[in-house]
């Protein structure tokens, strides 16, 4: 079973900013890299990408797509959280609007979301050509979801909830045997 965790954005472009200072970039760099941790030395091959620090989303996906296909995972997770006001609460998963076994997976994984998040439902999200991620879904050849566990501008939410992000990840990689 291989998992490729792709984090969203990347180290010159970071992304949305939290509340707390921390951008999208940094806080799913430390996801990743706890996610492959906990994940070492089982039968989960779980390995993280990162997209080149270009301005060019086209390109950066590019780059990232012919890594990870060639790494050929049975699922790809982008990891991402939402700008948004201080409000704002809700988490949803995207998927490849073309793609059954990707609603499958983003219900599987919006589903734990529910159970583990102190959120409101936001649902599962098809994308089509020109919708937001449509690259990330469609140039990787594996079932790809693009995660949104959370609004940033909900100040605590990052600090209450980081164990229960974490866990969400680790628990939907579980079901894959
Ligand atoms: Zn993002």
């Amino acid at each position: 079973m291989k998992v490729a965790i792709c984090v969203g954005h990347n180290a010159k472009y970071q992304g949305a900013i939290s509340e707390s200072g921390v951008t999208e970039y940094i806080f799913n760099s430390a996801i990743a890299n706890l996610l492959c941790y906990h994940f070492r030395d089982t039968d989960y091959k779980v390995k993280q990408f990162h997209r080149p620090p270009i301005k060019s989303y086209r390109k950066q996906i590019k780059a990232l797509a012919k890594e990870v296909n060639k790494f050929n995972p049975d699922v790809a997770i982008e990891l991402h959280f939402n700008a948004g006001n201080s409000k704002a609460r809700g988490h949803e998963v995207l998927y490849l609007g073309s793609s059954e076994i990707g609603l499958k997976y983003a219900k599987k994984l919006d589903d734990i979301f529910n159970s583990l998040l102190p959120n409101k439902d936001r649902g599962v999200k098809p994308i089509y050509k020109g919708g937001r991620g449509y690259r990330f879904l469609s140039e990787i050849y594996s079932p790809t979801l693009i995660a949104e566990p959370f609004f940033a501008g909900n100040l605590g939410f990052i600090n209450e909830n980081f164990g229960n992000i974490l866990n969400s990840y680790i628990k939907f990689i579980q079901t894959f045997k």
